[in-house]
């Protein structure tokens, strides 16, 4: 059976010993019922992970004496951003969802004047991380990705560094002559949102050095072009392969 792991913020590669609290104690004690003695991971979301053995099991915490060190599934070489267009209801959960499995660093979530959903509000980012965390945990990774929440402008004057395309279901380039040349390790890809780009969107990201790529004739759900995206650029370039 797979060892259990747990997000713990705080953990240093010193730690003798964690406290497993909050969701992350209900999900041991409440879901997964462990008891003293059981084994359990715990990570710390920036890429360390230990092993360890329940100690003990309060009413609100458990104790886990550590007991060595975790290799956790090792992070793509490609640092890939998707900057994803505002969503209704619990898309943007399955987005952090989906993009974590596929090794994503970050998720930008950004808003522009015409999109539906408020993603702002503590609410909302609190889910997402919280979607980041569960989905770490399924997947064994120990890195959780960058979540979070900005405006259209400021999503796309980032990234400097980095490889960048936007997907636009009017682009006359393919996908496979977008990349043709592109052997880069940090590629920042930009999604619509619902009702898609307008065209000032696509000239705006165009002017600030994205590449206009199209994914083909039909058009696809925003979620559908993250997922297909992500996938293509982690076999191309990544660790999907
Ligand atoms: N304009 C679409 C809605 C946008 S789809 C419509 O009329 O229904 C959401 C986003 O997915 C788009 O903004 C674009 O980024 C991406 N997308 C969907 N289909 C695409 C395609 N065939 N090529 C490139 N991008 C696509």
């Amino acid at each position: 059976m797979q060892i259990r792991r747990f997000f713990v913020e705080d953990i240093k590669e010193t730690s003798a010993s964690a406290r497993i609290a909050g969701a992350e104690f209900t999900h041991l004690k409440k879901v997964l019922r462990l008891a003293a003695g059981d084994t359990a991971a715990v990570f710390n979301g920036r890429g360390l992970e230990l092993t360890g053995v329940i100690e003990s099991i309060g009413r609100d915490s458990a104790e886990v004496r550590i007991t060595g060190r975790a290799e956790g599934v090792k992070e793509s070489p490609v640092e890939i951003a998707l900057l994803q267009g505002a969503l209704k209801g619990d898309k943007p959960e399955f987005i952090v969802q989906k993009a974590t499995e596929l090794g994503i660093k970050e998720v930008c979530f950004y808003t522009t004047g015409r999109t539906v959903p408020e993603l702002k509000g503590s609410g909302k980012e609190k889910r997402l991380g919280r979607a980041a965390i569960e989905a770490a945990k399924q997947c064994g990774r120990p890195v959780l990705p960058r979540v979070r929440v900005t405006d259209y402008k400021d999503a796309i004057s980032g990234y400097t560094d980095f490889f960048k395309l936007i997907l636009w279901e009017g682009a006359e380039t393919g996908l496979k002559e977008a990349l043709r040349d592109a052997d880069a390790k940090k590629i920042a890809v930009l999604v619509g949102p619902e009702g898609g780009f307008s065209a000032e969107d696509v000239e705006l990201a165009r002017l600030s050095g994205f590449k206009v790529a199209s994914l083909g004739a039909r058009i696809l759900r925003a979620e559908t072009a993250a997922m297909a995206i992500l996938s293509i650029l982690q076999y191309e370039l990544g660790d999907l392969n």
